[in-house]
């Protein structure tokens, strides 16, 4: 296969589809005319189509041969609520909603890369299932559901992208390890007793028992965690009051925790839950801890990273530069695909200052540089072409 001029000869059409996504973004679980969108562009290829997997999502499976193994590759679509401001022609149609965060390049890379892939059939080394999934942007992601929808069935391996406004186009950020945290939301509800300003005796200052608690969530980190290992715990609103001479009746203080791995994160809620106990004891009042977890933290295969490393960096066509990635404390519900099956999640660079590409990802000015698609699907095809067991 001629990758180059494969790429180069679908670039104005993939082009085109990133546009139309763009211009007609679609919120989280809202994805109705995006998924039909995904399935007209693949559905006269010679794929197993499977629709409304889990939710919103598409499968759709090349199979090559049944004796071959079969590696998955996973493109969100979901959008913001974000109002754009960019000036471009194919501005979002939707008030307050934008791809800022680079789905729309995603999902166009993937389909441009069934399309190629499907015309390179009868040469490929494996089955590939292409995964168009919905919902990564919120809570509880559409990846959980796509996978307890059996979309991970006769899949061995799987990869995903993520575009990156951090790096310029033709990188590939590749991580080993851990490549995102695990975003956890807690909140607690501290009620004590309300009354006059001047006479504090006479109530119980929920106020006091907060700011208290927010000091002693800053000794989790510090006093409990190992150092070697990392963890966040940010305590980010703080509400409480109407007046200069109440005390109010509750306070209450969210925030998020991020961790690598499930023993720092047992470790910080096993505190938190302990700290809320003390909080109740030693004022005196009610203290109530919600914690949600997030998404669990993204963590790569070696293997899978090695495998991606050694099938793009063989003399590449739009692959310029490999970095190695920092690690995001920012989540990602790619995690639930590596928590069934070994693989890895990476970065396509598609920053580039005199188009002003920028901007970090969830801006309402974000932008990619399209060129760097042309990377993304080169990494896609190298690694289906390359593939070897490992
Ligand atoms: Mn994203």
């Amino acid at each position: 296969m001629d990758i180059k001029k494969e790429i180069e000869s679908r670039f104005e059409d993939m082009t085109a589809v990133r546009r139309h996504i763009h211009r007609y973004p679609e919120l989280s679980f809202q994805e109705k005319k995006t998924k039909t969108y995904i399935y007209d562009q693949i559905k006269n290829l010679p794929l197993e189509i499977k629709r409304d997997v889990g939710g919103n999502g598409l499968s759709a499976r090349l199979q090559v041969s049944d004796d071959y193994k079969t590696v998955a590759l996973r493109a969100d679509f979901d959008a913001l609520a974000i109002q754009e401001e960019n000036d471009v022609e194919y501005k979002s149609e939707f008030d307050g909603v934008m791809h800022a965060c680079g789905h729309d390049a995603h999902t166009a890379m993937l389909i441009t890369t069934a399309k190629i892939l499907c015309e390179h059939r009868d040469t490929l080394p494996v089955n590939v299932v292409f995964i168009f999934q919905h919902a990564e942007e919120q809570l509880p992601g559409g990846a959980k559901s796509m996978v307890e929808a059996g979309v991970l069935e006769d899949v061995n391996y799987v990869y995903g992208i993520h575009v990156s406004s951090k790096y310029p186009v033709g990188t590939l950020g590749y991580t080993y390890g851990y490549k995102h945290a695990s975003a956890d939301q807690f909140t607690f509800n501290v009620i004590g007793r309300g009354g006059h300003g001047a006479e504090p005796h006479q109530a119980i200052d929920p106020v006091v028992a907060s700011a208290s608690l927010v000091q002693q969530l800053q000794t989790i980190v510090s006093r409990t965690v190992d150092p070697l290992k990392s963890a966040v715990v940010t305590a980010s609103m703080f509400n409480a009051g109407s007046a200069f001479n109440i005390i109010p009746t509750k306070a209450e203080v969210t925030g998020t925790v991020r961790t690598f791995g499930k023993s720092v994160q047992e470790q910080v809620m096993s505190r938190m839950e302990g700290i809320r106990k003390g909080i109740e004891d030693s004022f005196n009042l009610k203290c109530e801890l919600d914690y949600v977890k997030g998404y669990p933290a993204v963590l790569n295969t070696d293997a899978q990273v090695d495998l991606l490393l050694e099938a793009t960096s063989g003399g590449t066509d739009f692959i310029t530069d490999f970095e190695e990635a920092e690690t995001s404390m920012g989540g990602e519900d790619f995690a639930y695909y590596l928590e069934e099956i070994p693989g890895a999640f990476f970065n396509i660079g598609t920053k580039n200052e005199t188009l002003g590409t920028d901007y970090p990802h969830h801006h309402p000015k974000f932008n990619i540089d399209e060129e760097g698609m042309k990377a993304g699907v080169e990494s896609y095809l190298r690694l289906i072409t390359g593939f070897r067991e490992v």
